[in-house]
This record gives structure tokens, C-alpha cells and sequence, in this order.
């Protein structure tokens, strides 16, 4: 049996995949953005660009796929429509 060794999925990137199948300075890059709002995971995923989070720990059945899906849309709201600033009108 050959080691899993996953690649980063990012083309052009032969690095290890760590986390969301991105090597950890893939995977650095992606989290600013969507820390900046400027994507999300989930418009990561649709690209190719990201994973989702596994949880191998529990196992890898329908359920934890499920989960993980659960997860990913309640953690990570689309970043579609602009926040709205907050109101600082103080009475
Ligand atoms: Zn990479």
C-alpha cells in the first residue's frame, strides 16, 4: 500500500496538502481572503481551490460528509452580499 501523500490542489503547486487540500502557504493566502471578505470558502471550493474541512477523526461516512457540509455553510456565510455597517446612530 503507497503512502497518501495528497498534493496541494492548487495547480502548478506540488506542495503537501495540509489543510482543505492546500499546503499550508496556499492555504495562508486563501484564509486572508476570506478573512478579508474578498471570498469564501465555499466560492474556494466551487473553483477548485479549497476542500472542505474533513473530520477524519470521525470517520469518513455519509454522516461526517453531511457534517462537514453543515459545517461549512453555517461557519462560513457566503460573502455575496457586502456586510451592512453598523448603525452608529445612537439615538
Ligand atoms: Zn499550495
Amino acid at each position: 500500500m503507497s503512502a497518501v501523500r495528497q498534493e496541494c490542489i492548487v495547480p502548478g503547486c506540488n506542495r503537501t496538502a495540509v489543510t482543505r487540500g492546500l499546503c499550508h502557504s496556499c492555504y495562508m493566502v486563501a484564509r486572508r481572503l476570506v478573512k478579508n471578505g474578498v471570498t469564501s470558502w465555499i466560492t474556494l471550493k466551487s473553483a477548485g481551490l479549497a476542500t472542505g474541512r474533513q473530520y477524519r477523526a470521525f470517520g469518513t461516512g455519509p454522516f461526517v460528509i453531511a457534517f462537514a457540509k453543515l459545517q461549512d455553510a453555517s461557519a462560513e456565510p457566503s460573502n455575496e452580499e457586502p456586510a451592512e455597517p453598523e448603525n452608529t446612530d445612537a439615538s
